[in-house]
């Protein structure tokens, strides 16, 4: 954990730490904690209950879930406090697949869709000692690479994908993957996540931010979308998440994902985003909750 991003811990009583049973008005001041911010408000403490009753997660006692009016989870306050603190925790993180060119790091994208990574790199060293070309996979029929791949799930789609794909790069693109968006969608298996991967971390082309299962669902936990669909998400981080930090800020969402904020039981107690997130879904939590914010 970097120097001064250290999450405040549950109490030892299983309670949770400073949550007021009070209604109390959040602010949306990035990065100031909740006890902090009831301080603002003393008329409103003078009313609270001399009993705390502990808070659930998910909903915070005293608390509906509605938001103050005021509140706007892309301001750009938050929006840059939220990356600060992503570029605290993950400087340096690039993408968790193996791979040595951008075919390669093309191939293991589409074997990475409904599989992990780990999963992904077990097969590959294998797989590209095997084939070590495009052509190679494009003089394959999809049934004899179906056996390489199986282990990753899906491998009937995927392996029409990777050949159909090895196929249009050697008859299209001269065995060169394209290091421009709107070829890299001609490909059979390749929509705007893959190609987002391969321009972004291949060829450092800033062209979009990858959404995948991670970056949807903190996204959205973190109300910086409420769309569901993968492309609408893109279109909404593009917008307030700045073009230079695209790259990044992907592959950050993806570690934090695979590090903490877990689809099911998120590790909120050890997060440094902790009292920027509203998530409906928190299994801790110093600040109020939000019924949309969910994954
Ligand atoms: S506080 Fe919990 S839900 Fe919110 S980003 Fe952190 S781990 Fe995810």
């Amino acid at each position: 954990m970097p120097r001064g991003v250290v999450p405040r811990q549950p109490a030892r009583t299983g309670r949770q730490d400073k949550v007021r049973t009070t209604r109390v008005r959040a602010s949306v001041t990035p990065g100031r904690p909740a006890q902090q911010r009831s301080k603002a408000a003393p008329q409103q403490r003078q009313k609270a209950s001399t009993k705390p009753v502990p808070a659930r997660a998910g909903k915070v006692a005293g608390q509906t879930a509605g938001k103050p009016s005021s509140y706007n989870p892309i301001a750009p306050e938050r929006v840059a406090e939220i990356l600060k603190r992503l570029d605290q925790l993950y400087p340096d993180v690039t993408c968790a697949l193996t791979h040595s060119s951008a075919w390669e790091l093309l191939v293991a994208t589409i074997l990475s869709a409904q599989s992990t990574d780990v999963n992904v790199n077990r097969v590959t060293p294998e797989l590209f000692r095997k084939y070590p070309t495009v052509e190679a996979f494009a003089a394959l029929t999809p049934e004899e690479l179906e056996p390489d791949i199986r282990s990753t799930g899906f491998f009937r789609n995927k392996s029409k994908s990777v050949v159909g794909a090895a196929k249009k790069i050697v008859s299209d693109f001269g065995g060169q993957v394209p290091d421009e968006m709107d070829k890299l969608l001609t490909i059979p298996g390749v929509a705007r996540k893959t190609a987002n991967v391969v321009l972004g971390t291949w060829f450092k082309k800033a062209e979009g931010v990858v959404v995948d299962t991670h970056v949807h669902r903190i996204s959205r936990r973190l109300e910086l979308t409420t769309q569901n669909d993968p492309q609408k998400i893109e279109q909404d981080l593009m917008k307030i998440v700045p073009r230079d930090k695209w790259i990044l800020f992907s592959h950050q969402v993806i570690w934090h994902g695979r590090k903490l904020c877990y689809a099911r039981k998120p590790r909120c107690a050890e997060c440094a985003l902790e009292n920027l997130c509203h998530a409906a879904d928190k299994t801790w939590s110093t600040v109020d909750t939000h019924k949309g914010a969910k994954a």
